[in-house]
């Protein structure tokens, strides 16, 4: 998901707020900054966009073209093969499509079952490679928010079992409603535990059988139409050690009115348990129901590969810089009126595979710097960022060795501007160094409209948070130097209806490089401050990432 599209929900200029500096002067050290070779950039994204690569979809034949285009551009900069002296590492994938469903069946004594239909009344689908999910008799049990927080003192699990169990899960977080972020949960601002992923991966932590979340348009920030569309048809994981047996049998979707029924049946009031575990403290409740399901799935096999390229850094080469920037796109897709069923994914994201050649390439020029560089051209983020997660899950660098880094998606063809936008807002120390190369590039911060949309859990960089490197996600806003917020706002719009996953992203000789030079700048200056410096910046106190980081740093030996 390019982040480009966000933009067109951003609109207010708002200065940043200060934040504690305890990244330290020596990272700022003023070293000249190499131009950006835009020839050279234009080349990588003319190539990477042309029909010849059709659309560049992963596990394809146009994938060793993609592969190979790249590891001539690594070469070309300076760098060397990352992986043990290899260009690449395999990523291991597996499809699922889920078919022959049950209706879900909703039993309790002395009542009728209540029966509810695939698609109409909920969505269901398996992580667990395994041809058929079986449920039955699986004891419901209300967990609210679901979220197991130590660093808050907030467990919504507390004292439960939830082994042969199911949980059922209202999505986003208990403050949600706030006005402002200065809730146990950032107020109105999406943490991670507001998002359904995390409410999955914790009942699996918790031992469940299956897991169902409660569908609500607003705190879910789309409607059921979305829900359904994107449980419908094949699924895409990477592949694990243990086929996924960590995780749920099942893991569910039902729409609101299905579970008012259903409380409704237990004796319960969805309304009045929703308010109370909003409450710090809040006990699950035991629903006294139990839950049938059950469907098939066919599972395919794949592979793609992340291309890794490294430049070794001269005092601590054992400490490493990450830049990302995803390689694939759709591939062939739905034919425009001209019958052209390419999509080229230009701006999505060959501009970020040139932009990742284009600053080791500077890097290349400036010469190493104090710490080893990473630059990571991954797969499948069109899937859902598997590549980055299954580099996050079986890295080539430890991630407790991995300072931060820069992850890059959709730079903006439409000229210069005057600010920076940032997603995920002030989560970490690495505040301090956006801050500075903001100012030395006399630039201002455009912060985000909807922090309740949670953008920041939703592209490559977080697969990295997730494991606690601290990652940023900036980049150029809509304050163009030409025309000012009201051009940048139209090209926006433009990309978001016209091109964005449509066959029309497409390379242009007409496209106005000068903007993609300047984010191409800001991440350089962003990454190189980072690895010519010796600071550990860590997420700020009470961050959901700072726990994992604290133990991953104390784990190296690092404080
Ligand atoms: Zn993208």
């Amino acid at each position: 998901m390019p982040y480009r599209v966000d933009r067109a929900f951003r609109a207010a200029l708002v200065a940043g707020a200060a934040c504690a500096t305890l990244i330290s002067s020596a990272t700022f050290a003023a070293a000249p900054v190499p131009p950006v070779d835009v020839p050279a950039l234009r080349a990588t994204i003319k190539t990477l966009a042309s029909d010849e690569f059709e659309g560049r979809a992963p596990s394809t034949a146009a994938e060793p073209k993609v592969l190979d285009a790249i590891i001539a551009r690594f070469k070309a900069a300076g760098l060397q093969p990352g992986n043990k002296g290899s260009w690449l590492q395999d990523v291991p994938t597996v499809e699922m499509t889920a078919s022959q469903f049950s209706p879900m069946v909703i039993k309790a004594k002395g009542l009728a079952p209540m029966s509810f239909a695939i698609g109409k009344d909920f969505v269901a689908g398996s992580y667990r490679f395994v041809p058929q999910t079986r449920i039955a008799d699986s004891e419901l049990v209300f967990v609210g928010y679901g979220i197991n927080a130590p660093e808050l003192g907030w467990n919504d699990y507390a004292g439960l079992d939830m082994k042969g169990k199911t949980a059922v899960i209202l999505v986003n977080d208990p403050d949600y409603e706030m006005q402002g972020e200065d809730g146990p949960f950032k107020g109105r601002r999406m943490t991670y535990y507001g998002r359904w992923t995390y409410k999955f991966e914790e009942a699996a932590r918790q031992g469940a059988t299956a897991a169902i979340v409660i569908h609500d348009t607003y705190p879910a920030a789309y409607g059921w139409n979305v829900v359904q569309s994107s449980w419908t048809g094949a699924q895409y994981f990477v592949q694990s050690a243990n086929d996924g047996m960590d995780q749920t049998v099942a893991n569910a979707w039902v729409q609101k009115s299905v579970a008012e029924a259903v409380f409704k049946a237990a004796g319960q009031d969805l309304a009045g348990l929703t308010a109370a575990a909003k409450q710090k403290g809040f006990k699950a409740v035991p629903l006294g129901l139990t839950m049938d399901l059950s469907f098939d799935n066919a599972i395919r096999k794949a592979m793609s590969h992340n291309v890794v390229g490294l430049m070794p850094g001269k005092t601590r080469p054992d400490e490493y810089v990450l830049y990302s920037a995803h390689w694939d796109h759709l591939g062939r897709c739905e034919a425009d009126k001209s019958g052209d069923d390419i999509c080229n994914g230009a701006v999505d994201n060959a501009t970020g595979v040139g932009a990742l050649a284009a600053l080791a390439d500077m890097n290349h020029r400036a010469g190493p710097a104090a710490r080893s560089q990473v630059f990571l051209a991954v797969t499948l983020e069109e899937s859902g960022t598997l590549g980055s997660e299954y580099y996050a899950a079986n890295p080539v660098f430890p991630l407790a060795r991995t300072v931060g880094g820069v992850n890059m998606d959709g730079l903006s063809p439409t000229g210069r501007a005057r600010d920076v936008t940032v997603t995920g807002g002030d989560k970490s120390e690495l505040t301090t160094l956006l801050r500075k190369v903001e100012k030395d590039m006399n630039l201002s911060e455009t912060p985000e409209s909807h922090p309740e949309r949670g953008y920041y859990y939703r592209s490559d960089h977080f697969s990295f948070a997730k494991l606690g490197v601290p990652m940023f996600d900036v980049g150029l806003g809509e304050d163009l130097e030409k025309g000012g917020r009201a051009a940048g706002e139209a090209a926006s719009e433009d990309y978001t209806v016209n091109r964005y996953h449509q066959p029309s992203d497409e390379y242009s000789d007409s496209w106005d490089m000068s903007g993609m030079a300047q984010e191409v700048e800001l991440f350089y200056r962003l990454g190189r401050g980072l690895a010519d410096g010796s600071d550990w910046p860590n997420w700020h106190p009470g961050d959901e990432f700072r726990a994992i980081r604290d133990k991953s740093l104390g784990e190296a030996g690092k404080k």
